[in-house]
């Protein structure tokens, strides 16, 4: 463009007005006025035709520019065409990454609370109870820490309540776990009913409880919690159309009275429960510390006793079984003694209820019987006459796995006849899980095996049930034959046992006033010490061979 204008100007500095004045200077004979006013003419043309042509550039040159601009025009237009074509290509991107950039956030938003939430579930899992959603032992023992932490530097008490309600093995035998479960949530509310906000109320497992005051004044304080707790577990539970009756045993200990750690605070306040327990049960003790004494005493038995189990020392003395009216011996009751050292021996009250609580009883037990079977065979063998050798089972045996297994496997190998083994049951053993008690004793009676109901009339038992089970023998509990108080309900008992068609053995004769009565009540059998003490095997068959 530029050099297009450049020759336009030329043209008009060296063109044709040089050659016109050439032209005018060779007609000199024409009129000098014709010749002037031609020559102004032709200069008129002349610059007329120089105007034109001048239009004619600047025109060319407007259509230059106009060309040049249209050009330019163009040029913007695609540039503008190509920059908006790219701007909303660009806008576009740029939505679609807002736009997954707004769903990536929102995406890693649920994520974090997805995983907040998990975290809180998991962490709430990992510190509460699942059938009741109580706290458990792991928060428990935190907040007790932090409790008696705080306690400390405020000079206050901390109280631990130790709770464990009575029987509840007995429900869930008798009615099942789905109700047994429904029943410790029915437990758990009616304790959160009874304490504060501030107050922890944790289950510990299987039917224990604890309950913690954080912010007991004293003893006052937890003895009153204790009962209120104690009144309202006992009103009726509802439960799936049952209406169940349950009670609580409790053990309190005091942070710093009783201990001044979460460890002893707790252990003290399990050992007062036991005592709870041990003196009948729906009450509350608070911790002694001669408590500690005994439970220490009872870990002693309890390791002392996996050792005598090893070392066998154990023993069984037998104490005769007498007809009242002959005197005849009918047979031998088995009795356990742990000879502990090379002088003492130990009665089984001393040691049967702990090896039930241990777990042992089922060990210690399955050692009586294969013992006293092997025991009668080898008198049957030698000519003696014994017609039957009983043997105490306790209800943890005889609810126990592979009890029926465990007497034909020790008749069979003994060899002992079945008739001849009598298994002594407790009334409130037999009254757990009927169903059960039921069928074993169904399945001993078709082995052959007798069946008597141990400490008649001390129990909790269902008369109805005692009709039904096959029961052959109801041994009258001593404290009914000592106790002259006692001589209806051993007539009631003698009555009953004969109208069923029970035998019935009178325990504990000490005294020939005590047999006179039992004759006269016609008592078919009796056992005490009036006619013998336990005695050890070599003395028991002295006494069979001189009797017969
Ligand atoms: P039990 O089965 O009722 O046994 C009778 C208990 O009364 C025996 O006490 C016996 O020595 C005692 N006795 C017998 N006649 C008289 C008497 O005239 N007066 C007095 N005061 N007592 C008399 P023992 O041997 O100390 O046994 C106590 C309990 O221990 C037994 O009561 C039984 O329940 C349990 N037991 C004994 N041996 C075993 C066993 O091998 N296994 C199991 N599970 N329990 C056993
Ligand atoms: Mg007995
Ligand atoms: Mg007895």
């Amino acid at each position: 463009m530029i050099n297009k204008k450049k020759t336009t100007s030329q043209k008009k500095a060296t063109g044709k007005p040089q050659a016109t004045k050439e032209k005018i200077t060779s007609a000199a004979p024409a009129t000098a006025k014709n010749l002037a006013k031609r020559e102004t003419e032709v200069l008129a043309d002349e610059e007329a035709v120089l105007g034109r042509e001048e239009e004619t550039s600047l025109r060319e040159e407007v259509v230059d520019l106009r060309e040049e601009v249209v050009d330019k025009r163009e040029k913007v237009l695609r540039t503008h065409k190509k920059t908006s074509k790219a701007r909303i290509t660009l806008s576009k991107q740029l939505r679609d990454a807002n736009e997954q950039l707004i769903l990536a956030t929102i995406h890693a938003q649920i994520m974090t609370e997805a995983a907040e939430q998990t975290v809180a579930i998991m962490t709430h899992m990992a510190e509460h109870d699942f059938l009741t959603g109580l706290p458990n032992r792991a928060l428990l023992t935190d907040r007790l820490a932090q409790a008696i932490a705080l306690a400390q530097r405020h000079g206050k008490k901390v109280a631990l309540m130790y709770l464990d309600i009575d029987n509840f093995k007995h429900i869930n035998d008798s009615l099942g776990h789905a109700i047994g479960d429904l029943l410790l949530q029915s437990v758990a509310q009616r304790l959160l009913g009874c304490v504060r906000l501030s107050d922890t109320v944790s289950r510990q497992g299987g039917d224990e409880f604890v309950v913690m005051l954080p912010e007991a004044e004293d003893v006052l304080d937890a003895s009153y919690t204790a009962k209120k707790l104690i009144t309202a577990v006992a009103k009726p539970h509802l439960v799936a159309d049952h209406q169940l009756h349950v009670t609580l045993s409790i053990g309190i200990s005091l942070y710093p009275d009783d201990g001044k750690d979460v460890e002893t605070v707790f252990r003290n306040a399990d050992i007062a429960m036991y005592q709870a327990k041990k003196s009948g049960r729906n009450n509350y003790k608070l911790f002694t510390p001669e408590m500690n004494v005994r439970a220490v005493a009872r870990q002693s038995i309890e390791q002392a006793l996996h050792r005598a189990l090893k070392e066998s020392e154990f023993v069984l003395h037998y104490q005769p079984k007498v007809n009242l009216e002959s005197g005849a011996i009918t047979g031998a009751e088995a009795l356990i003694r742990w000879q502990r050292t090379a002088h003492r021996l130990v009665a089984p009250t001393q040691f049967v209820s702990i090896a039930e609580e241990c777990g042992l009883i089922q060990s210690i037990g399955r050692w009586v019987l294969r013992e006293a079977c092997r025991q009668a065979q080898v008198w049957l063998q030698a000519g003696l006459d014994l017609e039957q050798i009983a043997v105490n089972v306790s209800p943890l045996e005889f609810h126990g796995k592979d009890f029926l297994a465990g007497i034909r496997k020790t008749l069979e190998d003994t060899g002992l006849d079945p008739h001849r083994l009598e298994l002594e049951l407790t009334e409130s053993g037999m009254m757990q899980d009927m169903e059960q008690t039921m069928a074993i004793l169904h399945a001993l009676k078709e082995l052959g095996v007798q069946i008597a109901v141990d400490d008649f009339g001390t129990g909790y038992s269902s008369l109805s049930y005692l009709h039904r089970f096959p029961i052959d023998t109801l041994k009258i509990d001593q404290s009914f034959v000592q106790d002259c108080d006692g001589e209806p309900i051993v007539s009631a008992v003698i009555a009953m046992g004969t109208s069923l068609k029970q035998r019935i053995v009178a325990e504990g004769i000490e005294t020939k006033k005590q047999l006179a009565f039992l004759q006269s009540q016609h008592c078919a059998e009796g056992q005490g010490f009036y006619f013998s003490r336990p005695v050890a095997a070599e003395e028991f068959a002295t006494m069979l061979a001189g009797r017969h």
